[in-house]
């Protein structure tokens, strides 16, 4: 029998819960059956039925470079003939805390660990341990991974599913997590105004991509910074998912300090608008392998065990594959790349969006670098909140999603996440995008709600 997405789905949803073991690759929100993956390379995935695809989710962003670029190949192949784990220290983990360093010089001590959401889950309680205060504020929209205490209101498969609040958190750990509206100053300020000397850190993604790309208005991150100073509270900016993606130091890089490749910095850190206590990263970090990490004040990092009383652990962490995939990669992260990725991204927004204007379909594009993703609103209104990217069309996009899949682009398969373009897309494949735009907005142009 032939391998096909549809048998290996059946089989995988009497196995797996839903088939998959991350939600949002379910289709939940466009239909249809996920396409199992049997191989990528550069700009392009292929299916198990040997179709290929012009890959526009990039792994949901460690493929910034292309999918098994040779050199981070080697650089793994080179580790694991070495042996796959030790539990102890290697001179890998060294080095990537460098680069970090380097990149984000705020980051001044480095910490690794497996996933974004042990990254985000240590960075509060890392907080909570240094300032002896349990509440934690996020904004709604603002996805930070799956932990308890980060659930509430949070964006990305929890967006994408309408999940109003997830079972098997206790209320009294949810009871620790204020949530505010993404880029409402005043929000912030009454909150601290009532309940400060309680609030341990306000977590952000000071370039939100889990609800659609939602751009912060100017100045917000930098409100939050003041704010947050100013009542003894941290701020932790999770750049999982911007951190090297959307500039060479991220989102912080882009809006607040400088790119590291300048020979002399025009900012310091000292003049930046805003830094963050804690960073979090991973997805680009890891260069497609389990690793992220958390990054800050030397003498709030050095809280943790074992300096410190603020235990965090892991058995993988620092994984010696993982390090030199997130070596190789940030290695390949030059200047060049940046540019090249947001030309490519201009590109693609340009004959998207010409496509859904030529077509009549309001809609707005937020976008960080070359971060970005469209939403379907009525005349084209902006999104700036989780409550206005919970109002836009999302009922356009499966019949746009699948257009696109139909004419050979892999497109994330929910309206809340965002497209991740890589240093391998080139001409052929913009092509592609340009001959499927039309389609694609067609479908979206007579798309309906169905109630
Ligand atoms: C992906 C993501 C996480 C969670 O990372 P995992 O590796 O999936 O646990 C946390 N924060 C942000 C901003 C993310 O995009």
């Amino acid at each position: 029998m032939t391998l096909t997405n549809d048998s290996l789905f059946h089989d995988a949803q009497v196995l797996i819960p839903g088939g998959v073991n991350s939600p949002v690759r379910a289709f939940a929100s466009v239909g249809g059956t996920p396409l199992f993956i049997d191989h990528a390379r550069g700009p392009r995935v292929w299916d198990v039925e040997g179709r290929d695809y012009v890959d526009l989710v990039g792994s949901w962003g460690p493929a910034i470079v292309g999918h098994a670029h040779p050199e981070v190949l080697n650089a793994v192949e080179h580790a694991a003939r070495k042996g796959l784990s030790f539990g102890a220290p290697t001179e890998g983990e060294v080095r990537l805390a460098e680069m970090i360093r380097q990149r984000v010089p705020a980051a001044e001590r480095v910490r690794c660990v497996s996933t974004g959401t042990e990254a985000t889950m240590t960075a509060i309680r890392l907080a909570r341990g240094a300032t002896g205060r349990d509440l934690v504020v996020k904004f709604a929209g603002c996805y930070h991974g799956h932990s308890d205490g980060l659930l509430a209101a949070a964006g990305s498969g929890v967006a994408t599913g309408g999940l109003p609040e997830c079972a098997g958190v206790p209320a009294s750990i949810t009871a620790n997590t204020i949530v505010l509206p993404f880029n409402d100053v005043t929000a912030l300020e009454e909150c601290f105004t009532e309940r400060g000397s309680e609030i341990a850190a306000v977590i952000t993604e000071p370039q939100p991509a889990n609800m659609g790309v939602v751009e912060p208005v100017e100045g917000f991150n930098a409100e939050i910074r003041r704010i947050t100073r100013s009542y003894g509270a941290l701020m932790i900016a999770d750049e999982v998912l911007s951190g090297f993606r959307v500039a060479p130091s991220g989102m912080w890089g882009l809006e607040a300090y400088d790119s590291p490749f300048t020979p002399v910095p025009t900012v310091s850190i000292t003049e930046a608008s805003w830094v963050p206590d804690l960073f979090t990263f991973g997805k680009v970090v890891g260069g497609g392998m389990p690793l992220a990490a958390l990054g800050g004040r030397a003498d709030v990092m050095d809280l943790l065990a074992p300096v410190g009383p603020v235990y965090q652990a892991g058995t993988l962490s620092g994984n010696p594959l993982a390090t030199a995939a997130g070596a190789a990669t940030l290695t390949l992260c030059d200047e060049g790349l940046y540019r090249h990725l947001d030309s490519v991204a201009d590109q693609i927004i340009d004959v998207v969006s010409s496509a859904l204007t030529a077509e009549g379909v309001g809609h707005w594009v937020g976008r960080a670098g070359s971060l970005f993703s469209f939403f379907f609103t009525p005349e084209g209104a902006p999104v700036h909140s989780y409550e206005q990217a919970q109002l836009a069309q999302t009922w356009r996009y499966p019949a746009f999603f699948h257009a696109f899949v139909d004419a050979g682009v892999n497109l994330p398969p929910s309206n809340f996440e965002a497209w991740f373009v890589s240093g391998a897309h080139g001409d052929e494949e913009l092509e592609r995008i340009a001959q499927a735009a039309p389609v694609a907005a067609r479908a979206a142009a007579s798309a309906t709600l169905k109630q």
